[in-house]
């Protein structure tokens, strides 16, 4: 106690001798309609994206999709069936339906009749079975927190909801193999693993409501992706229902396995338009035995960088995140959710987290670290988190900024992967270029993976405003290698834009893919691919 109090002081000192308004306080524990190709190919005969005009107006429609597909019409016939087999879990009160039908932020919305809420895998697989043959669209749809619009129907799809999949199957305590259902909600999962000692390897904003199917589905990267790394690694297995019924039973708890094609992968960031998953086992690491949260602030993100490169060296193998938010993101929260600044007012702000085992070492490097970062002057103020109900407070400031924006206005969303010493040029480039046409231009994310969320808002929707941002956003972060989506894919709203990011033959052989897995394409119809597939 008395080495934390002595610790604290000596920062605080430290931090108001560099700031004299420093605030800083011992919160808690240190412890295309036409896409003419938009590749070049270069000398070494790899292709690379150009920066010519990508844009594409897609023809028509709600929140622009394309003229609604071919697709049977739900009839008394099938309602029956489907009653049958899900007998009071076939919902057809428009009120009941309402909330499945709109997109966490509001801005999509389908009209489907339908929803249709399976306990087992066998039924998934009776509804699938019964879909295909009767060629009736079905969207799969798990906490309906995602922000692309890949969530909800766009017309009268049947809504697949995992919701009541929710059961727990295994937890090997030896191997930190949890097997579970798809529906199981990212949270309960977590307070379930704490029980015994370990962690989800995943985390964010969305944790109360997401679903881990619904995050595999995503590939959802979220806030611990720099220490323990992508589900691409961490899911160890999938049971998926492929469109026309069939089960596919690669549930594997095993670490390796290299026998063949690894299947899986496929699932992992398919949106739902190749199958439904329905059961995912995954590695968790052990619960730390200390933890924590240090939010500081910055007069510019170069030096903010510096911070971070400083952060990596001297925290190393205990860094387990490390977030950043603009001075705009701070002023949202305190306008719409009255969160106080924890520090003195700064044009950046960094959250970093350290885990590990050992507090008296975690804290030591800390220490070191902040030493270090203060006497460089890369920082100017900041605050150490020692107790739990601290730590959630100084992440809030991070994790609660998406829900401030929505309080903003219309949002327009923008999830970019770059080079981590140009993230946040495109929020500066963004506000030049639309001056004063939108009513904040702000930025946030993950430091630590290279991934920005540019955030644009406006007082209502405005295409004016939008035809300002897109395509310049996308040129943009296709002149820098970027992805225009990090982590939340690209659904219904970015399926247009993938040729930015991807050459037109591997989008080519995911046509091929999905023509291959769901040939009547009633998976997800109108999302992550685009309309005009050649
Ligand atoms: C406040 C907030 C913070 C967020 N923070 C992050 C973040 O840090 N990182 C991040 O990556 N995302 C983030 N998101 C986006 C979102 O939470 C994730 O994409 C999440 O993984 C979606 O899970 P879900 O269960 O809500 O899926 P849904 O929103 O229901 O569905 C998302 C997509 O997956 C498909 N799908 C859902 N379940 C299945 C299934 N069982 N089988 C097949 N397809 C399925 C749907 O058809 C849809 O295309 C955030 C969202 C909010 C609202």
């Amino acid at each position: 106690m008395a080495g934390i109090f002595q610790r604290t002081v000596r920062l605080r000192a430290a931090v108001r001798h560099l700031c004299p308004h420093s605030t800083l306080t011992c919160a808690a524990r240190l412890s295309p309609a036409d896409f003419h190709s938009p590749f070049l190919a270069c000398s070494s005969g790899q292709f690379v994206a150009s920066t010519r005009k990508l844009h594409v107006e897609p023809k028509s429609s709600p929140a622009g999709a394309p003229e609604r597909l071919p697709f049977s019409k739900v009839t008394d016939e099938d309602l029956a069936y489907f009653r049958k087999i899900l007998p009071g879990r076939t919902i057809t009160d428009p009120d009941l339906v309402e909330s499945s039908n709109v997109d966490w932020l509001k801005t999509v919305k389908g009209s489907s009749e339908v929803l249709l809420r399976p306990q087992t895998t066998e039924e998934v697989s009776q509804i699938l079975r019964y879909c295909y043959n009767r060629n009736l669209a079905v969207n799969p749809q798990g906490g309906n927190t995602g922000l692309v619009g890949g969530s909800v129907p766009v017309y009268d799809e049947i809504i697949l909801s995992t919701s009541l999949m929710n059961n727990i199957l295994t937890f090997d305590n030896i191997s930190g193999i949890l097997t579970c259902q798809a529906g199981c909600v990212l949270e309960n999962l977590s307070l379930y693993l704490e029980e015994r000692d370990y962690i989800m390897p995943l985390d964010l904003g969305a944790k109360g409501s997401c679903q881990i199917g619904g995050n595999v589905a995503t590939n959802a990267g979220g806030l611990r992706l720099l220490r323990y790394g992508s589900l691409h690694g961490t899911v160890l297995g999938l049971e998926v229902v492929l469109a026309d019924g069939r089960v596919l039973d690669c549930l594997a708890t095993l670490r390796k396995d290299n026998t063949g094609y690894d299947l899986k992968q496929l699932f992992i960031g398919s949106e739902g338009t190749l199958g439904v998953i329905t059961a995912v086992s995954i590695l968790c690491p052990r619960k730390p035995k200390s933890t924590n949260v240090v939010f500081l602030g910055c007069e510019t993100f170069e030096e903010l960088l510096k911070t971070f490169q400083l952060c990596r060296g001297m925290l190393g193998e205990i860094l387990s995140a490390f977030e950043f938010l603009d001075s705009e993101c701070m002023r949202l929260l305190n306008t719409h959710l009255k969160l106080p600044n924890p520090i003195s007012d700064c044009p950046f702000y960094i959250v970093i987290e350290t885990s590990g085992s050992d507090p008296d070492h975690d804290s030591q490097k800390l220490d070191n670290f902040l030493e270090e970062a203060i006497a460089s002057t890369f920082v100017t103020d900041g605050t150490v988190a020692t107790e739990e109900s601290k730590i959630k407070a100084l992440w809030s400031m991070r994790e609660r900024v998406t829900e401030a924006l929505t309080h903003d206005g219309f949002t327009y969303k923008y999830d970019i992967s770059l080079p981590v010493e140009r993230i946040y040029q495109l929020v500066t480039d963004m506000r030049q270029h639309l001056g004063d046409r939108a009513k904040s231009v702000v930025g946030y994310g993950h430091v630590g993976d290279g991934n920005l969320h540019l955030n644009i808002t406006s007082p209502a929707k405005d295409p004016a405003l939008l035809a300002a941002i897109e395509p310049f956003v996308y040129e943009w972060t296709a002149s820098c290698q970027g992805s225009i989506s990090a982590e939340h894919g690209l659904g219904l709203k970015k399926r247009n834009y993938i040729y930015y990011s991807k050459p037109s033959q591997a989008v080519a052989l995911m046509g091929n893919i999905k023509a291959m897995l769901d040939p009547k394409g009633i998976l997800n119809p109108y999302k992550t691919l685009p309309d005009n597939l050649k």
